[in-house]
This record gives structure tokens, C-alpha cells and sequence, in this order.
């Protein structure tokens, strides 16, 4: 008995220590790695010293060879995983989760980790549940190779959570808050080695799900993207309408802005949902926030909390809105914006 508890012991404290190794689902477009997917990998570096990160990247054609051989000079990259076939065209979580499932078996690694945007939300829960482990989803600091901490209660609380469960342990990880690497900043002189994923076992019937790829519909590809932007310009209710919103755009680009919505603007039809900011939106960590007509809920600042500079602007000077800001206007918007406008030279 003495020794096969000594055995078990043995054996907990070895799978504790053992060697790290993590596969980084990666999402990538027109030949690069993503932005918020470069964020995910960053993160894999607090998991512990020895960490062996191998990257997943799949689809079809020639950007996806472009992407992989991007990644294979990442500094943090020892490997390269490419499942080139046309069932990863669209990122769907059924046919993405089976193909997590399958690169896992293969590798065995003892972490999992993507970002926590909609690429990312979308698939590894689904990985996690056929892998048969809870997933920590929204890690915003990785203090182990099994402790996390992520917010709680829309951002008004953080949780420390220790993961207990078995390998491999599944993170989506909020990149908002670790560093893009810059790849070029880090090239190195051996590049990591690029592999093709043996889709020998993966079925017809596993490309197949209950969802189905409809249209891609893109907004305006010249804006920065609303999650990495340096400016975000939001707009709330106080808009009024779709016509008024536009302001707000003209706003956004003079500066080189992003522009956001609250929930209640895209409710009320004024902007589509991609643009709205907060806790069932995107969230994000611009060195400037400008809020135009915005109330400033819970469920909004959740999603603006790590914005260096905060501007609002709103009639009301008890709008919550000014407890966050660092600079704020009480003001009628409608004179505000055109007056920005105006005086804000051409770019
Ligand atoms: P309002 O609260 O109506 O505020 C409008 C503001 O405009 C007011 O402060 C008013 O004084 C000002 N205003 C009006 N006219 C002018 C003018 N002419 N000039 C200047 N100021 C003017 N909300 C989000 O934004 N993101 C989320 O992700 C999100 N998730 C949610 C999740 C859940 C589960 C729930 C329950 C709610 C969520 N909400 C979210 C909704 C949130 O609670 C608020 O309803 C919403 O943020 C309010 O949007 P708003 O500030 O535009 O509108």
C-alpha cells in the first residue's frame, strides 16, 4: 500500500513538473498571423521556462503557406502544424474542434491556448468538451504553468484560478492584455520546422456539423481593426439614429480611429453588432477611448477598462461615464463633433 501511494505521489508531482509543451491555435489572414493570435503566443512564455510551442494553422492555398512560414520564424515557435485542406476554408467550430482533437492525440501537449476573440470562443470550448476537459476562458495574467487569473463580474472583480484537471489544460487568452510580439523585431536564424497534419483519420462526416459557412461580410477593410486599434471612437444611444452615427465616422477617420458602438446603438439599428464594445462585446485597450453619447454601464466599461486615455462626452454631468474618464465634456455631442471636426486638421 506504502509503496503504490508513494508511486501515485510520485507520479502527481511529476506530472506537475513535467515538461511543458503547448500547441497555440492560430488564426491567420492574407499570409500573416493575426494580431491577437501573436498576443496568445506571447502569453505561452509565463507558462514556465522549458516550454516547447508548436503553432496550428490551417485552411487552403497559398496564404496559408505564407502564414506558416511567418510563424516558423517566430522566436517563440519550435514547430509549425498546417492542415492545408479546404474543410478549414471558414472557421467553423465543428470541423476546427475535431482537428484540435486530432492534433492533441498526436502530440499530447500539456497546454492548449488561443485567443479570446470569436475565432478562438468559437472552437475551444467545443476542443475542450470532445477532449473531455473544462477550459479558462478570458485569462488576462498566466502567473504558472497552472495558475490564471481572469475577471469576474463584468471586470469588477479578478478570480486566481488553479487548474486541477488533467492535460491538456485549455486556455483562451484575452489579448488585450499581453504584447503583440513583433515577428520581424525577433527574426531568427533557424527557422522552426513546418509539418503537415496527418488528416488521415479525420472523416467527410467530421467536416460536417451542425452549423454551415453563409456569406462573408466585411465593413470597411481600411479602418484599424476595433480590438488592436490605437484610437477607438464609440458612439451610444445619445446618437439617435444611423444617419447621426455617421459623425462619429467621419470622426474616426480623421484620426485613424476604430469606431465603436454601445449595445443599445447597435439594438437600435444604428451600427451592425461587430462594432459593439463590452462585456458581450469586443473589449478593448486603445491608448485613446472616445465616448460620444455613451451612459457608461457595467456591461460597457468591461470592455474599456484597459484604455490608457478615456474621453467621454455627454449631456449629463452625472453620467457614470465621468467616474471612469480622464477627460470629459459635458456637452450636447451635436455641437461637440462638428466643432472636432472642424478644427481637427486633414490627415
Ligand atoms: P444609454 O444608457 O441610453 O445612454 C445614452 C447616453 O447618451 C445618456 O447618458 C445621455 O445623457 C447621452 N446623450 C443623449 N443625447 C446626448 C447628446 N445630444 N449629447 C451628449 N450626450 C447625449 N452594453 C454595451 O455597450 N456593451 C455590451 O457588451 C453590453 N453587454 C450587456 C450584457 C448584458 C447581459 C446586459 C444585461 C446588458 C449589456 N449591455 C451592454 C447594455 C448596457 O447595460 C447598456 O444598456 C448600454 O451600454 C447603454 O448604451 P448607451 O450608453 O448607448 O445608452
Amino acid at each position: 500500500l506504502a509503496v503504490s501511494r508513494n508511486r501515485s505521489l510520485a507520479t502527481a508531482v511529476l506530472s506537475r513538473y513535467r515538461f511543458i509543451s503547448t500547441l497555440v491555435l492560430a488564426e491567420h489572414e492574407g499570409g500573416s498571423i493575426k494580431a491577437s493570435s501573436l498576443s496568445a503566443v506571447e502569453a505561452t512564455k509565463s507558462l514556465g521556462e522549458d516550454n516547447s510551442v508548436s503553432i496550428l494553422l490551417a485552411g487552403s492555398g497559398p496564404s496559408l503557406r505564407e502564414a506558416a512560414q511567418a510563424a516558423s520564424c517566430h522566436p517563440y515557435v519550435s514547430q509549425v502544424l498546417l492542415a492545408d485542406s479546404d474543410k478549414f476554408t471558414y472557421p467553423l467550430a465543428e470541423p476546427w474542434a475535431k482537428l484540435l482533437h486530432v492534433v492533441h492525440k498526436k502530440g499530447n501537449y500539456s497546454h492548449i491556448v488561443t485567443a479570446s476573440d470569436s475565432f478562438g470562443k468559437n472552437i475551444l470550448p467545443r476542443a475542450a468538451a470532445l477532449l473531455d476537459v473544462s477550459p479558462i476562458t478570458d485569462v488576462i495574467e498566466v502567473s504558472g504553468s497552472h495558475l490564471f487569473v481572469r475577471p469576474i463580474y463584468a471586470g469588477n472583480a479578478l478570480s486566481t484560478i488553479q487548474y486541477t484537471g488533467s492535460d491538456p489544460c485549455m486556455l483562451t487568452i484575452r489579448s488585450t492584455s499581453f504584447p503583440v510580439a513583433s515577428m520581424s523585431a525577433h527574426s531568427k536564424s533557424i527557422a522552426a520546422a513546418i509539418e503537415q497534419v496527418d488528416l488521415s483519420t479525420f472523416s467527410e462526416d467530421d467536416a460536417v456539423g451542425k452549423s454551415k459557412f453563409v456569406k462573408l461580410s466585411s465593413q470597411d477593410t481600411e479602418r484599424p481593426d476595433l480590438g488592436n486599434a490605437r484610437i477607438v471612437v464609440t458612439g451610444g444611444r445619445g446618437l439617435k439614429s444611423a444617419e447621426n452615427f455617421k459623425m462619429i465616422e467621419k470622426l474616426a477617420e480623421k484620426l485613424g480611429a476604430a469606431v465603436g458602438a454601445t449595445r443599445a446603438a447597435v439594438d437600435a439599428g444604428f451600427v451592425p453588432n461587430e462594432l459593439q464594445v463590452g462585456q458581450t462585446g469586443k473589449i478593448v485597450a486603445p491608448e485613446l477611448y472616445m465616448a460620444f453619447g455613451v451612459s457608461g454601464a457595467i456591461q460597457h466599461l468591461a470592455g474599456i477598462r484597459d484604455s490608457k486615455v478615456i474621453v467621454a462626452i455627454n449631456k449629463d454631468a452625472d453620467a457614470p461615464i465621468f467616474q471612469v474618464a480622464d477627460y470629459g465634456i459635458v456637452g450636447d455631442l451635436f455641437e461637440v463633433i462638428p466643432e472636432l471636426l472642424e478644427k481637427l486638421p486633414e490627415k
